[in-house]
C-alpha cells in the first residue's frame, strides 16, 4: 500500500517583493510502506526542500507550496499547523546530516529520548529510564545504562546519530525522512548507521525517504531511487534497474563518477563538468543540456516531459517514442 503519495509539488520561493523562482517543479512520487524512497542528486537540486515540505517546514515568509501530499488517508495540506505538529514526530520523522544541532547539548541523552517517550506514548516516568536504556540498545549503542546519563559532547559523531535515529524511531514513525544522514561519518560509521536503518525498517515496517548526493548510500539502502535536478524529477526506477540500465544522461554522469575499486590506478573518474544551474536561471528548454554530450536542437528548445520505460521514467528527448533511443 501507498503511504505517502506527492503530486504536482511545485515549491516556489520569494526572490523580493513581487518575484518568486521555482525550487521544485511537477514532482511526483509515492512510497509504498516498508519501502526507502531514495532521492538522489547534487546540492541544490530540490531533494531537501522537497522532504521539508512534506513536513510542512517551508515558512510562508520563504515561499510557498503548491501541490498534493498525502500520508496514508490524510491530505497534509488540510491540517491546522497544531494538526500538523501531532504528525510532525508522531507519524513523521526526520535526521539530518548533523545531529548536534537537533540534539539539545545541556540535557542527559536519557532525558531527550524520555521527552519523545513521554509525549508520544504516555510512559509512566518509573519506565521512562529503562526504555530509554532499551531503545538505545536497540540501535546499537554499547553500554547503554552508562550512556544514558551522558550529555551529547560526551558521544562520538556516529554515537550521536544513532541516538537521533533512536528518538527518531521512540515515536513509532510511519515514515522516516533522513536527509543526508550519514554524510558527515566516516565510512565504517556510515555502514553501521545505514545497515541499522534497514533493520528498523524491516522490524517496525517504517517507510523511509533517504536524501542523498551518494550513490553509495543509494545502493546500500534503496528500493526505488528517484533522480532530481534542477528542481525536477529526471530518472525514477527500482534500484536494480538504475544501477543497471540508466537511462538519463545525468543519471549515467552520476554513476559514471562513482569510484570503481577495481578500475586501474590510472583510469581516470569521469566527473560531470559544470554545476546544477542556480534557481530559475533556466528560461527554456532542458536544463541539463548546458552539461549533456547528447543535447540537440529541440533540447534548447523544449523541456521534455518524462517518458515512460515499463516502471522506468525518463525526462530526456532521447527516450521519446521515435527519439534516438526510445
Ligand atoms: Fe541531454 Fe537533451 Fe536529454 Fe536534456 S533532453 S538530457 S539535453 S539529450
Ligand atoms: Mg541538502
Amino acid at each position: 500500500t501507498e503511504l505517502v503519495k506527492v503530486e504536482n509539488l511545485n515549491i516556489h520561493f520569494k526572490k523580493n517583493k513581487k518575484e518568486t523562482m521555482a525550487a521544485v517543479r511537477d514532482v511526483n512520487f509515492h512510497i509504498l510502506a516498508g519501502e526507502t524512497l531514495a532521492v538522489v542528486g547534487e546540492s541544490g537540486c530540490g531533494k531537501s526542500v522537497t522532504a521539508l515540505s512534506i513536513m510542512k517546514l517551508i515558512s510562508p515568509n520563504d515561499g510557498f507550496v503548491e501541490g498534493q501530499i498525502r500520508l496514508g488517508d490524510t491530505d497534509l495540506n488540510k491540517l491546522t499547523e497544531k494538526q500538523m505538529r501531532d504528525v510532525r514526530g508522531n507519524e513523521i520523522s526526520m535526521i539530518f546530516q548533523e545531529p548536534m544541532t537537533s540534539l539539545n547539548p545541556v540535557h542527559k541523552i536519557g532525558d531527550q529520548i524520555s521527552e519523545v517517550l513521554k509525549i508520544h506514548h504516555a510512559t509512566p516516568k518509573k519506565r521512562l529510564k529503562q526504555e530509554s536504556i532499551d531503545m538505545l540498545k536497540k540501535v546499537g549503542i554499547p553500554r547503554a545504562d552508562k550512556i544514558v546519563d551522558e550529555y551529547p559532547h560526551q558521544l562520538s559523531g556516529g554515537m550521536r546519530q544513532r541516538v537521533m535515529i533512536a528518538m527518531a524511531m521512540a515515536c513509532r514513525p510511519r515514515l522516516l525522512i533522513a536527509d543526508e544522514p550519514t554524510t558527515a561519518l566516516d565510512v565504517t560509521i556510515q555502514a553501521q548507521i545505514l545497515d541499522l536503518m534497514n533493520d528498523l525498517k524491516e522490524t517496525m515496517n517504517t517507510s523511509i525517504l533517504m536524501i542523498t548526493h551518494d550513490l553509495g548510500v543509494v545502493a546500500e539502502v534503496a528500493d526505488r531511487v528517484v533522480v532530481m535536478y534542477y528542481g525536477q524529477i529526471v530518472e525514477e526506477a527500482d534500484v536494480m534497474t538504475l544501477f543497471k540500465s540508466p537511462k538519463h544522461p545525468y543519471t549515467v554522469g552520476l554513476l559514471n563518477s562513482i569510484p570503481n575499486i577495481h578500475a586501474e590506478e590510472d583510469e581516470r573518474l569521469e566527473p560531470i563538468n559544470g554545476n546544477v544551474p542556480n534557481v530559475g536561471a533556466v528560461k527554456q528548454g532542458c536544463p541539463f543540456r548546458f552539461r549533456c554530450n547528447f543535447a540537440m536542437a529541440k533540447c534548447g528548445e523544449e523541456n521534455p516531459p518524462i517518458f515512460k520505460h515499463g516502471e522506468q521514467g525518463v525526462r530526456c528527448w532521447l527516450y521519446e517514442e521515435g527519439g534516438a533511443i526510445g
